[in-house]
């Protein structure tokens, strides 16, 4: 079971549900996670049970940030908008560079999103794992 979050900008969120109810099974058993209105509208669409946080400009993106931080988070999609800017734009940044950090796979398009779910389904995931067992107590 590994830790996966969904977050899609506003122009991104059909995309997003879409997606989600096409790998439903995939990520069924998964512990989800979400911005607080992506959330909403994946678990209005499929029997996913998704952990919400704030929504996005609110500090969402800051809270899903802080899982990373810890090394707590296996998998983040990210829909993003690359054609409007976002008033929380310094937190997408941020988000995007804790994922470098810490080497989290971070899918921004759909594209790369459709190759990291087929991955999952796989187990190519298995070394995050590792990473959870291993991980020194004090986190
Ligand atoms: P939301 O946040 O899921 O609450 O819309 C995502 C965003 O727009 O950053």
């Amino acid at each position: 079971m590994f830790n996966i979050a969904f977050i899609a900008h506003d122009r991104k969120k059909d995309e997003m549900v879409n997606f989600v109810i096409a790998y439903e099974n995939v990520f069924d058993g998964h512990q989800l996670y979400s911005t607080g209105t992506t959330g909403m509208r994946i678990m209005e669409h499929t029997q996913l049970k998704i952990h919400r946080y704030l929504s996005g400009p609110l500090g969402g993106d800051q809270q899903i940030g802080a899982m990373v931080a810890q090394n707590d988070m296996d998998l983040i999609i990210f829909l993003r908008d690359p054609l409007m800017a976002q008033p929380h734009e310094p937190d997408i940044s941020a988000l995007l560079r804790i994922c470098d950090v810490q080497g989290i796979p971070v899918a921004t398009n759909i594209a790369t999103a459709e190759i990291l779910v087929k991955a999952l389904d796989r187990g190519d995931f298995a070394w995050r794992e590792l990473v959870h067992k291993y991980k020194p107590e004090a986190l």
